[in-house]
């Protein structure tokens, strides 16, 4: 456990060598891969061998053992410095699956080469076409067959795939119509996509608006190991719902990064750009926007920072993790929003780079939760409302 200074002192570390990174990594690769939808794999080569994606692996298991709150500022810090994390966060959060589910074996295989960048484990196979947020009615199935499971269905939205060598898949284990909840009766597998590839799994890109890699995954009697399975048979539902405060609150970090990314272009840009002989920015009418926006992006800050402290603490409501992931999508999009307003036309070129993080940003009110199930989660756990859905 970190000392509170010496915190401070890793973090502030931590920003320098990330700023480095990004500063490696400027303006023109990102909008390369952008126009070329290609996955920045040298950025993230750079973040594995410098340890930061391994920086929530404990240390008997080869990671750096740190508290989500660094974590946090890794990824705020990516962000803030104008790179996109989107090509590897999921390594810091679904590695939690396995840390907390797995057995002792199959942490001693996976952990210590996933820390050291030996495997990619980037992919996490939970959404499908037709349950949408309605997770526990997904319709993949894992079949045991003697030492094997057989996997058919299909997930979509499966980010990273095509760079990643594991992931983590749930399916359904046992018919929703045998069991007592409809939660239970799903399991979570850790699989070697390179093997299911050879095996009848098929991976499709799917192009979006931004440049995130993301696919949809076929499964045609793909056989498993039964030994991929994480933890017990049919408890993956608890197991997946147990990393999803580690997911929202890394998530809120990286939009906090963004708004700060923003505010910064467009103070900057209030400040040099004269219009009427005047600098833009003595127009209030440009400044209480962005000073509105920053102060969003505090007060979504200091609930992302409660949220961390909660969560070290072993707090396991979702509250916090919620609220932070709700207010600094919230806060980085209008930070976005007020980034484009002031620099007038330039705001849609490419080469000021507001137009790609404008629409990278948007995507965090939708996923990894959409905006509307948060809001329902809090009216439901918080507010005692009946449930919706
Ligand atoms: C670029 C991208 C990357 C992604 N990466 C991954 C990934 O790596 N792995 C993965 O498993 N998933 C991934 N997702 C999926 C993501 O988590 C979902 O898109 C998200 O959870 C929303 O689900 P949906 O798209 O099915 O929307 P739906 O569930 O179809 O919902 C559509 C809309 O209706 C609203 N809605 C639905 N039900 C209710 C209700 N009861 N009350 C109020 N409003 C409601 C939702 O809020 C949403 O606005 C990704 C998605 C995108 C777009």
């Amino acid at each position: 456990m970190l000392m509170k200074a010496e915190q401070v002192e890793v973090v502030s570390q931590i920003r320098d060598t990330v700023k480095k990174v990004c500063e490696e990594y400027g303006g023109e690769y990102w909008r390369e891969k952008d126009r070329n939808r290609q996955y920045p794999t040298e950025f993230v080569k750079s973040l594995t061998e410098l340890g930061l994606l391994a920086s929530l692996i404990p240390e008997e298991y080869g990671g750096s053992g740190l508290p989500i709150s660094v974590g946090s500022e890794i990824l705020k810090a990516i962000h803030e410095f104008g790179a996109n994390a989107g090509a590897c966060h999921a390594q810091m959060y679904t590695m939690g699956t396995v840390l907390r589910h797995g057995s002792e074996q199959q942490k001693q295989e996976y952990l210590p080469r996933i820390a050291s960048g030996e495997l990619r484990l980037q992919a996490f196979g939970v959404t499908e076409p037709t349950a949408g947020t309605d997770t526990t009615s997904i319709s993949t199935v894992a079949e045991r067959k003697g030492d094997q499971y057989i996997v058919n269905g299909q997930k979509v939205w499966t980010s990273r795939a095509e760079h990643s060598d594991l992931m983590v898949l749930l399916a359904r284990t046992t018919p929703k119509e045998s069991v007592e909840k409809k939660s239970q009766g799903l399991s979570v597998f850790l699989i070697d996509m390179r093997d299911a590839l050879k095996n009848g799994m098929t991976i499709k890109p799917i192009r979006t608006m931004l440049n995130h890699s993301t696919t949809e995954i076929f499964f045609d009697n793909v056989p498993i190991p039964a030994s991929s399975l994480i933890g017990e048979e049919g408890k993956g539902f608890k197991y997946i719902l147990s990393g999803m405060n580690a997911e929202r609150i890394l998530i809120a970090a990286e939009c906090i990064g963004d708004a700060r990314w923003f505010i910064k272009k467009a103070s900057d840009y209030a400040n040099e750009r004269v219009v009427f002989g005047r600098p833009i920015g003595k127009n209030q009418g440009i400044q209480f926007p962005i000073a509105r926006a920053f102060s969003q992006t505090e007060a979504a800050e200091a609930i992302l920072d409660k949220a961390c402290a909660l969560y070290e603490e072993g707090d396991t409501s979702g509250t916090y993790a919620n609220m932070a992931k709700l207010l600094a999508s919230e806060a980085s999009w209008a930070s976005a929003e007020i980034c484009m307003q002031t620099h007038g036309g330039f705001a849609v070129a490419e080469e000021y780079d507001i137009e790609r993080k404008f629409r990278e940003a948007r995507l965090y009110q939708i996923a990894p939760i959409s905006t509307n199930l948060i809001l329902s989660y809090l009216a439901e756990h918080e507010l005692g409302l009946p449930r919706s859905y």
